[in-house]
């Protein structure tokens, strides 16, 4: 049986893959850095996943928990994942999201070399480019998290020149009813959940033109697997190769809402329920990312299952659930 370890296991990619490696009869560790509260996506295979403690930021506890699960496969999802605090906090930012692949590749190295090592890079390295983005298109991240996972996606590389076997999988924006809340694509399924019980507060949105690759986070996690299963290491793109903008996931929500509440939203409009704040705009702000994945495609085999109106449609049921609005009978697109 293959032993696998999960940084970030109680986030969204952490929990989607703990379920999949146990479909396929992984023995799954997870690191997290407490109990209770944050461990919601995990309740349907708690007592089937051994969870260690340990925080990024401390070798010690990294290097207890390696100890404890001696993986054949080390996923690194954890970090600090939302821009804006990477602008408030840069320092911690880099300390997590790249100490803390430093910290873990130290003690692969040191102690179990064969370990395969899977880094969650990120499309937040491209910055703005024209057009779509490959494995050799240049970085130029524009936020101190975009660089700290280019410095991680780096580190990985360098000690893939030492004999590591240590991919970076670029992933381009995946969502799912686990994305955390603070992500626009929650923050307008949550609001929705709102309007759907009367609530008329108009969600406030920095920019409704910029435009992401958007796919499923549970489709997402199976890309990561394969790549810590092929005979040679390299790096990957992986996303839809779509963008929609954010007023176009907006107006889908909206059309979803239509569609459940015959009559109720039949002559609403996008602006009735959002409104502009350019107190919201980023510095920095990426105004189009889109993927090819044709390498992923090829070699992994991987193509994502659930398409953006799907997407879209199973965030809300999630949402509407969640506020008692629906039941929870057709929800849950697992990792499947
Ligand atoms: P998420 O749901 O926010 O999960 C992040 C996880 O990291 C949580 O389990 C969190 O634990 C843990 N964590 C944060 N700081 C930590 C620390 N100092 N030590 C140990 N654990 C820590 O994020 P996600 O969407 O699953 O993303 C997974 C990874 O993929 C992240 O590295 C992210 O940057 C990267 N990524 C995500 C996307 C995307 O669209 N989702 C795209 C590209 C790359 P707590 O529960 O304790 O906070």
């Amino acid at each position: 049986m293959k032993r696998a370890l999960i940084t970030g296991i109680s986030g969204q990619d952490g929990s989607y893959l703990a379920e999949y490696l146990l479909q396929l009869d992984y023995q799954v560790f997870g690191i997290v850095r407490r109990e209770p509260g944050t461990m919601r996506w995990l309740e349907g295979i708690r007592d089937r996943v051994e969870l260690l403690y340990g925080d990024l930021r401390d070798t010690q506890s990294l290097e207890v928990a390696f100890y404890k699960a001696w993986p054949d496969e080390l996923y690194n999802l954890a970090g600090q994942v939302f821009v804006p605090t990477s602008w408030e906090c840069p320092a911690e930012t880099l300390d997590i999201n790249t100490g803390g692949l430093a910290r873990l590749l130290l003690i692969v190295e040191r102690r179990k070399s064969d370990t395969r090592v899977y880094q969650a890079s990120s499309s937040e390295m491209y910055g703005n480019v024209d057009g779509f983005c490959r494995e050799n298109t240049r970085f130029q991240p524009t936020s101190p998290y975009g660089i700290s996972k280019v410095a991680a996606h780096k580190l990985a590389e360098s000690y893939r020149a030492r004999g590591i076997y240590a991919v970076g999988g670029i992933l381009f924006n995946h969502e799912s009813p686990r994305r955390g809340p603070e992500m626009v694509t929650r923050k307008i399924t949550r609001a929705a959940a709102g309007w759907a019980a009367g609530d008329k507060t108009k969600l406030k949105l920095g920019n409704l033109e910029a435009r992401r690759d958007w796919g499923f986070a549970g489709d997402y996690v199976k890309a990561m697997h394969a790549m810590l299963q092929q005979p040679t290491c390299k790096d990957y793109v992986v996303g839809t190769g779509e963008s929609h903008s954010v007023a176009e996931f907006a107006t889908l929500v909206l059309a979803e809402l239509r569609e459940r509440f015959h009559g109720r939203f039949t002559n609403a409009k996008l602006e009735d329920f959002v409104e502009l704040d350019p107190r919201l705009l980023r510095t920095g702000e990426i105004h189009d990312l889109r993927a090819d994945p044709t390498l992923a495609r090829t070699e992994l085999n991987w193509k994502p299952k659930v398409d953006f109106p799907a997407l879209v449609r199973l965030m809300v049921e999630a949402d509407l659930a969640a506020n008692g609005i629906l039941t929870p009978s057709s929800l849950s697109l697992g990792a499947s």
